[in-house]
Parts: C-alpha cells; sequence; structure tokens
C-alpha cells in the first residue's frame, strides 16, 4: 500500500518520534539527543538513541534503528500497514481506505477476522446447552458468569469439525483456517477443528484484537493445555495473557503466574494487574514486554517444585532488564486460585505485601533443603549465600545481608564479608570473560547483518555511508559532487537503494526524510539507514569531504575483481592493464 506524501507527512508531524517512543521507553536527555535502555535487547546501560532533528532512533548495541513507523513495526511486531494505521489511530488521523492493500496486511485482516467469530462462536457455545460442561468447569472452579463475560471465556463442543463449518459459513475458506491454526487437516485431505471439547481462554493483544487461544482438558487426559502455534498475527514466545487488562492498572506493578486460572481467579478477586505466559517458561521477549508496562513485576508461580525452578529462571531473566523483581511465598495453597478459595482475597494481599524481593528469594532458595542447626550445613549455607551475595552491587545492601548470613551461619561477620570480596573479585573477572564473549558475538551478528558483500573494505563502506550521510544533510551537494556517480558505483544493494531514493527525492526539490524509505527498506535496512545518519554528527558538511567519499567509491569500483575482467571492454581493459 502507497500512502500519499501529504499523509504521511500529517502522520509524522502528529506523531513525533520522541513522544511515541516515550511510552515505550523511559528518556532522558543526552546533548541534543535523547538516549535510553533499548527495547529490542536487553540492557542495563543505555544504548538506545532518539535523533529528534532527524526523526530517527538507532541503537548501538543491536544496530535497531529507523523513523517512527519502523519503531511501532518493530515494537508492536506489525506490517507496514498497520504501523501506519496505529500511528494513524493514536493521532486520531484517517486512513486512506481506497488504497490497495499488500497481500500480508490482507491476510492479517483475515486471520484477526476469523480469531474474532471463533472467540464469538466458543463463547455462545459456552452459554448453550452444547456447553453445559464447560459452564459447570467454571463454575466448579468458582469463576462468575461476569467473570466469563468479561474474559470472553469459551466451549470448543466436542464435535470434529463444528467451528470449521461455522466459519465456512462465514465465507472462511479452509485453507485459510489451518494458516490461522483454527482448524487442522489430516493426511487424506480432511479438515477438522483444532480444539475439541475444551474450555476456550481467548488470547487478546494490546489493541483489543482476538490473536489466539489456550485451550483446557476438563478432565485430566492430556495434554491439559493446548495454544496456538505460531500465526501471521502471533508469537508464541511473545504471547502474555491478560496484559490487554493489565496494562491499564495504575500500579506500575503486575503479577506474573503460570495459568489462565491464576489470572482469572486474581482479576476476579480485585488483582487486575495479573498476567500469564502462554504455557511455556519466560522467554526473555515477555520479560522486555512486560518491563515495558511495569516497574515492578510479582512473581506467583506455584509452591511446588516446578513452579520454584521456574521462579528461579524467571529471576534470572528479569535481572537482565531494569524492573524490580519480588517473588512471592505462597501458603495456605499451592496456587493463587486455591489460596483465594480457602483463605480469600486478605491472605492474597498479605502474601504479595510479604513478597520477598530477588536477593530474598535466592537466599531463601540457598537454605531449602539445608538443616541449619547442622554445622555442616550451617557452612555450606554461608558459601552459597556469599556467592549470591558477591552479585548485589550495592555495598550497603552487602552490609545488611551479611549481618543476616552471619546470624545464621554463626559464622563472624567480618568473614562473610572477606569473602564477599574474594567472590567478587572471581566474579568480575569471569564477567569480563564474558562480556568480551558478548562484544564478539554482537560483531558477528553485525556481520550477519551485514548488506555489504563479503570482502568489502572499511574504507569503501565508511566512504559510502558517508557520502550518503552527508548527502542526506546537503541536498545541494548531489549536484555539485555527485556527476559522476550512479547507483551502479555502490557496493551494496542496500547502499545503491538509498542512493537511489535519495536521488529521486532531491531531484524533486524535497528534503530528504526517513520517512522516504520505509516502502523501500526492511525494517533491518531501516536500521543501517539510521546509523548512516548517526554519522551526520560527525560530518564536516563541506564539498571536499563530499568529492572524497566519491572519489574512494570510483576507485575500489575500478579495482575490478580478477573474474570480471573477461567482461570489460577492450578500452577498459587497457587502462587496467597499464595501470598494474
Ligand atoms: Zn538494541
Amino acid at each position: 500500500m502507497r500512502f500519499t506524501d501529504g499523509f504521511l507527512e500529517e502522520l509524522r508531524a502528529k506523531n513525533d518520534i520522541e513522544t511515541v517512543v516515550s511510552s515505550y521507553v523511559q528518556l532522558k536527555p543526552s546533548g541534543r539527543l535523547l538516549s535510553g535502555l533499548c527495547p529490542f535487547h536487553g540492557e542495563k546501560t543505555p544504548s538506545f538513541y532518539v535523533y529528534p532533528e532527524t526523526q530517527s532512533y538507532y541503537c548501538f548495541g543491536c544496530g535497531a534503528g529507523g523513523d517512527v513507523i519502523t519503531f511501532v513495526r518493530t515494537a508492536e511486531n506489525l506490517s507496514y500497514v498497520d504501523a501506519v494505521r496505529l500511528l494513524a489511530n493514536r493521532a486520531g488521523l484517517a486512513m486512506p481506505e481506497d488504497q490497495a492493500d499488500d497481500g500480508t496486511a490482507n491476510l492479517r485482516k483475515r486471520c484477526y477476522s476469523a480469531n474474532r467469530e471463533a472467540a464469538k462462536f466458543f463463547h455462545q457455545m459456552l452459554q448453550s446447552d452444547v456447553g453445559k460442561s464447560g459452564f459447570q468447569y467454571f463454575h466448579s472452579r468458582g469463576v462468575t458468569p461476569a467473570t466469563i463475560r468479561h474474559f470472553g471465556l469459551g466451549f470448543a463442543p466436542d464435535d470434529w469439525n463444528c467451528l470449521t463449518k461455522h466459519l465456512r459459513s462465514l465465507g472462511f475458506r479452509d485453507d485459510e483456517l489451518v494458516q490461522f491454526n483454527l482448524s487442522r487437516k489430516s493426511k487424506n485431505g480432511r479438515v477438522y477443528d483444532a480444539f475439541r471439547n475444551r474450555v476456550m481462554f481467548p488470547i487478546i493483544d494490546l489493541q483489543g484484537n482476538v490473536v489466539a487461544f489456550g485451550g483446557r482438558v476438563l478432565d485430566d487426559s492430556k495434554p491439559k493445555y493446548l495454544n496456538t502455534s505460531d500465526t501471521v498475527v502471533y508469537k508464541k514466545s511473545r504471547g502474555v495473557f491478560a496484559l490487554n487488562f493489565a496494562k491499564n492498572n495504575s500500579t506500575k506493578e503486575l503479577i506474573l503466574c503460570e495459568g489462565y486460572m491464576d489470572v482469572i481467579a486474581l482479576h476476579q478477586a480485585g488483582f487486575t494487574n495479573a498476567v500469564a505466559g502462554l504455557g511455556t517458561a519466560l522467554t526473555e521477549e515477555q520479560a522486555l514486554l512486560l518491563s515495558r508496562y511495569a516497574s515492578q513485576i510479582n512473581i506467583c508461580y506455584d509452591a511446588d517444585e516446578a513452579g520454584r525452578k521456574a521462579a528461579e529462571k524467571a529471576v534470572r531473566i528479569f535481572s537482565r532488564t531494569n524492573v524490580k523483581i519480588k517473588v512471592l511465598r505462597l501458603t495456605g495453597g499451592k496456587d493463587p486460585d486455591e489460596i483465594i478459595k480457602n483463605s480469600g482475597v486478605e491472605k492474597m494481599r498479605s502474601i504479595l505485601s510479604g513478597a520477598m524481593n530477588d536477593t530474598e528469594f535466592r537466599l531463601s532458595q540457598a537454605k531449602e533443603h539445608l538443616d541449619l542447626q547442622v554445622a555442616d550445613d550451617r557452612l555450606s549455607y554461608a558459601n552459597e549465600a556469599v556467592k549470591i551475595l558477591a552479585t548485589l552491587s550495592n555495598p550497603i545492601e552487602r552490609d545488611l545481608y551479611a549481618s543476616k548470613i552471619a546470624n545464621e551461619s554463626g559464622v563472624s561477620k567480618s568473614a562473610v564479608l572477606s569473602q564477599i570480596d574474594r567472590a567478587r573479585h572471581y566474579q568480575q573477572k569471569k564477567q569480563d570473560q564474558t562480556r568480551f564473549a558478548l562484544i564478539e558475538k554482537q560483531m558477528n551478528a553485525f556481520s550477519k547483518n551485514d548488506f555489504y558483500p563479503p570482502g568489502t573494505p572499511i574504507r569503501v563502506r565508511n566512504a559510502e555511508e558517508h557520502l550518503l550521510a552527508s548527502l542526506y544533510r546537503n541536498p545541494d551537494f548531489l549536484t555539485s559532487s555527485c556527476k559522476e556517480l550512479s547507483a551502479n558505483d555502490f557496493s551494496s544493494q542496500t547502499n545503491r537503494t538509498i542512493f537511489q531514493r535519495l536521488t529521486k527525492i532531491i531531484e524533486q526539490g524535497k528534503n530528504p526524510s526517513i520517512h522516504a524509505f520505509n516502502d523501500c527498506l526492511t525494517p533491518d535496512e531501516m536500521g543501517h539507514l539510521s546509523k548512516i545518519l548517526t554519522l551526520s554528527e560527525k560530518l564536516g558538511n563541506n564539498q571536499k569531504e563530499c568529492q572524497d567519499c566519491v572519489a574512494a567509491i570510483q576507485e575500489a569500483k575500478k579495482a575490478v575483481a580478477p573474474q570480471a575482467i573477461g567482461k570489460l571492454s577492450d578500452d577498459d581493459f587497457l587502462k587496467l592493464f597499464t595501470k598494474k
């Protein structure tokens, strides 16, 4: 879909990059720029920069970059058209409707609409005779009719193809339904419902679209939960149940649970900030997403061995973000659902207020199977605790916990502290090694995302990037310094595309804007362009610089690879020969 320049210009004017990015990232002024923690990779020191002047952003850590549309595209996992739509909605602009959609935008629309119809169907089934067993299941778990409506809960009947038939009658094709994971196709070509005889939990994204389903069996058969796998509108590793409701709560805290039923029980009891991952262990993507909506995460996993293991892993993952982590110590029931049922809302509230911070949680884990009456156990506890405290960067905190450990283990506080110092020294060394490995990995990642043919010299890359940056800044240099230059002189396809588009813009007498590249570059390439734009800070902005770049590019072009010699004209060959 091509939008008119006028529309895009208005869209940009009404969606200032600083304002839009600020709703995802806390930005701090840094000279003429703004910086913050990158929302696209886990980090503790900011390498993400917003450039108000060029209305662009760039992350020096992971290479993500672009304009406000690229940002929304990447952050919300949307297509170009859907990102424009989101920004238009945000600014109260009407979308130009009559323009032809690109294929994926249309497919996504179909998928949203099929999911919405499926959710309506499941919900109706739950209220009908067919859904009695499902209704009874929710009733037995204490879910009220109001909660059923609020979450749009449903029931998939014990039938091979009632949903498939229903959606066909609404005009959906079998191949679409299979692609959207609502139906499956057997080896002999029969299309049947993906969910059967299960209570259904619709997963709703932050824009209010039904994007997936979780289905639970009514008895003990396996698999207990069945979840939609990835589709064109849904990525399981990013999915969070009930975040669409929880994001609106005012506390800046979220309660992270294990399952749908925990979330539903908590919301019904008034804890409307409860969410859950979807069937799998917490992923880094989910943690990053949650950290955008909360400054504190209360981890509320089941009080069994599996729950504790999962909590330990979640603590590790969240420690790479900037959120505060607390781990709830569940007592009086194995999960929040049971606790609220057995002991009431107040009990749950007191558990929340008595939550352990991550250090307390790790210490309590360390002594879990130990008997502190026994000398050997006290010693192992002290050793384990020292390792944990060594990871704390705040010396006051270390001192505080050292007293606690000294008390519990009977080791003197000074001994605990000196052991912590030794452990810190050792950890620092190990950290340096990991950091080095990480830098190496990042460099490899960059070369994977490299837009140049293998072996392109740094000098040539620099010349191309500086020239493009210089032209972007000083459009009049195009006529004065680049008469001899053609797009083919650039070594990479991406730079060629950028040069061509830039030339077109300048020849139309317009000022270059990063927005004008959205429809000819991929989000990754937009990152490359943003990196180029960051160079304009270092430019001298004079013609001489521009001419030097052109000369370097053309010289490199002349140094033809041997296999291309055969294709040279006689004249060119002679020139090359005499030069050599
Ligand atoms: Zn980044």
